[in-house]
């Protein structure tokens, strides 16, 4: 029997036996008696959600084999019973009728046609290799997600990497948590957001930056409302966010002021000796060097330039001063910036000045953006070599191929290009042929129009995805249809670092497949199909990514699998030995140990900069964007498909404006305008608000137009896009403007 008639007789098996006729035509002859029985028709499966990185539990109430319905895990130590919308409506997405349920490829007058597995295998490798044949193995590139449970992230960057002889892959989680990486990196020596979730209930100051929890990450803000300490919780947003309402202190900042804020603030702070002396001479390097740095930045000059008063500025560093356990934590306002690396890293630099880690309710907290964005920083194998290794180093290399039982040559000496240097890569020819998998690329990319230019141009473009009519599948040459959440099993990691397990519960729809068994079943088509003997299913996998975290700061080598992670509530790393206790909590750092080679952080900083497009007369407004609904993820493409979650927000683009700026524009609210900016220009509705600042707009980024106005900046060291700032103009829609183009929905 051939690997992919195994692979199918596997994936029939997985099905509880059922042949459906999909699976009849791509294997003839399959006998229903060679498969097990269906599994018991009623019951409930505890699966961690799908959607962002609080990492919910759902519990999917499973009848006649079908899943039926969701209530929220009530035991589960992340999210204790409760939900946001997007976890209750889990499910619908999952039925929609736009889900890819056969391969398509394109034929030679350019239209989409149904065709087998054993084809689409085909057609992925003889025209990835002929694009390789002829312009070398760097010319094809991959992107991937943070969607997908790690496994399946790892044998993504397996078989692309070491055996189909990619060079050049990278992840969305560039778009979201780049910044992020590099800030824990440099300063931590590692990538590790240090805290436990449990820290929101134990804070006295909670200080939010560039971050709506309440609409983000909604359990998270219901931890914080959970916490029994009356904190002072303080928001530093330029928008008066839903977050910014419930807090005791906001500070609208103005937009992309923050690193000159926190500079301004580690300044204050010195200067009035609000130090922890002690914790700063055990462990840390650097401070002598960041006090000289921010002493460039005195009071009045930091008021002048963030828009906060003196008296504001002063009452923010009481506050910290004051609080006995203060806890910072950041997210896609910081990030996504021109200069996100230095702000997240002042960020880490005011909890370790105050000596604000490694205690309860403490800490310098990013929190991540996608379901598994930590599983993709670790395990993607994109910049980083599995496990969070390098790429150059041969040790690393050697340690890697070992593990994975393969000749260390097969292993790239180089990382990746980033995902916009790869896209650019498209632009100069030297990157010909893509594999795009769980991520929608032609709707989410910043200065979307470019993005179509650069998918339109390549030779060969695959796009793996649950539904064949994103934005970004539509423009494919090879659709492959996946399973989704709900329809594979894996793992994901939270925001916390905890490991949940995503189960089955619902068959994929017609001959969609695990993107696991697409990713082994493609493998084999091209050749080298032995790199995943050992892969043979998710939790085989886990045993290997299991093995690659031996001795490594994120160390999970004491869980044994799924059952062990399942009975502890899931199991944050690190935890070399096996948990003895349920519920345990781990926090990083409580030693005062780092994982730079001196054990200790550094302070790390450098010249703020002003963004990269300067507002003009023509577009003199600051376009910000971001969540708009605590109903929407990303760019919808799952969430659309609930009439509930649409029902949440409002189906036509809006823009915030402030009263002033549409007054002085003729703009009344629920007017048509047009929202330009140099590279495109939408309509909109009119939201007329408070909420947002003079000479400030904000833009949803779930609507599909949203990127077609973004700049395209990025921090120099992450490579992260920078979503909050592009110069624009807004204006009263008039009879002549041609409507924009419809959202695909
Ligand atoms: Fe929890 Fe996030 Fe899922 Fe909502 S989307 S249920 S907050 S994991």
């Amino acid at each position: 029997m051939t690997r992919l008639g195994r692979l199918l007789g596997d994936l029939v098996r997985q099905r509880g036996g059922v042949l459906t006729d999909e699976l009849a035509r791509v294997r003839p002859g399959f006998g229903l008696g060679q498969v097990p029985a269906r599994l018991a028709p009623d019951r409930t499966v505890s699966t961690v959600c799908g959607f962002c990185s609080t990492g919910c539990s759902l519990d999917v109430h499973v009848r006649d084999g079908r899943p039926v319905n969701i209530t929220p895990t009530a035991s589960y130590p992340v999210n204790l019973g409760m939900a946001c919308p997007k976890g209750w409506e889990a499910l619908t997405p999952l039925r929609a009728d736009d889900r890819a349920t056969r391969p398509l490829l394109r034929d030679q007058r350019g239209r989409l046609q149904p065709v087998s597995w054993e084809q689409a295998g085909a057609a992925f490798a003889s025209r990835f290799k002929d694009v390789q044949r002829r312009h070398g193995p760097d010319s094809v590139a991959f992107l991937s997600t943070g969607q997908i449970p790690t496994e399946e992230m790892a044998l993504l960057g397996t078989v692309a990497k070491f055996g189909m002889g990619m060079v050049h892959g990278d992840g969305n989680t560039r778009q979201c948590m780049a910044t992020s990486v590099v800030a824990h990196k440099e300063t931590f020596g590692f990538d590790a957001p240090p805290y436990t979730y449990a820290d929101l209930e134990e804070s006295d100051v909670i200080v939010l930056l560039g971050s709506n929890l309440c609409v983000a990450h909604p359990i998270l803000w219901e931890r914080v409302c959970r916490n029994p300490h009356r904190p002072e919780i303080i928001v530093v947003d330029p928008r008066k966010t839903e977050t910014a309402m419930a807090a005791t202190q906001h500070y609208a900042l103005r937009p992309k002021s923050d690193l000159v804020l926190l500079y301004g603030l580690a300044n204050l702070l010195i200067t009035r000796g609000w130090i922890d002396e002690g914790f700063i001479a055990a462990s840390t390097d650097g401070f002598e060097e960041f006090a000289a740095h921010v002493a460039r930045y005195p009071l009045d000059d930091v008021a002048a330039r963030t828009g906060l008063s003196v008296a504001e500025l002063d009452r923010f560093a009481t506050a910290v001063h004051e609080g006995r356990r203060v806890s910072f934590w950041w997210t896609m306002g910081v990030n996504q910036s021109h200069e996100g690396v230095r702000s997240a890293e002042a960020i880490i630099a005011l909890a370790l000045l105050t000596g604000n880690i490694g205690r309860p309710g403490t800490g310098a907290n990013s929190i991540t953006g996608q379901c598994n964005a930590m599983g993709s920083r670790l395990f993607s194998n994109t910049t980083n070599l599995l496990g969070g290794r390098d790429f150059a180093d041969a040790a690393d290399r050697a340690l890697v191929a070992g593990v994975l039982g393969i000749e260390p040559g097969r292993i790239p000496d180089r990382p990746s290009l980033a995902y916009d240097q790869i896209l650019e890569g498209v632009v100069s020819g030297r990157i010909r042929g893509l594999w795009i998998v769980a991520t929608n690329t032609a709707h989410s990319w910043i200065n979307q129009t470019h993005g179509h230019d650069v998918l339109d141009r390549l030779d060969f473009l695959v796009v793996q995805d649950m539904y064949q009519s994103t934005e970004t599948a539509q423009r494919a040459d090879l659709i492959l249809p996946a399973a989704g959440w709900g329809e594979k099993t894996g793992t994901f990691i939270n925001s916390e670092r905890r490991i949940g397990v995503v189960r089955r519960v619902a068959d994929p729809p017609g001959e969609a497949m695990a993107d696991f068994d697409v990713f082994r079943l493609l493998a084999d088509a091209w050749g080298c199909g032995e790199l995943v003997e050992r892969w043979t299913d998710p939790e085989a996998a886990f045993g290997i990514l299991r093995l690659l975290s031996a001795g490594r700061p994120f160390d999970f080598s004491g869980v044994s699998g799924y059952e062990m992670v399942e009975r502890h509530g899931g199991v944050q790393w690190p935890c070399p030995t096996p948990p003895d206790a349920e519920g345990t909590e781990r926090r990083l750092f409580a030693d005062g140990r780092f994982f730079t080679p001196t054990h200790r952080a550094r302070f790390v900083f450098g010249d703020d900069r002003k963004p990269d497009e300067p507002l003009t007369s023509r577009h003199p407004l600051i376009l910000m964007t971001g969540r708009g609904s605590s109903a929407q993820w990303h760019t919808g493409t799952r969430t659309s498909k609930s009439p509930i979650l649409r029902s949440l927000s409002p189906e036509q683009l809006y823009v915030d404006i402030s009263p002033g700026d549409a007054e002085a524009r003729g703009i009344l609210a629920d007017d048509e305008v047009i929202v330009s900016t140099a590279r495109d220009h939408v309509r909109a509705r009119a939201a007329v608000t408070p909420n947002v600042g003079a000479g400030q707009i904000f833009l949803p980024m779930h609507h599909a137009d949203t990127n077609r106005l973004t700049a395209a900046s990025f921090d120099p060291q992450s490579r992260q896009p920078s979503y909050k700032w592009s110069a624009a103009e807004v204006r009263r829609a008039a009879p002549e403007d041609v409507a924009s183009r419809a959202p695909n929905r």
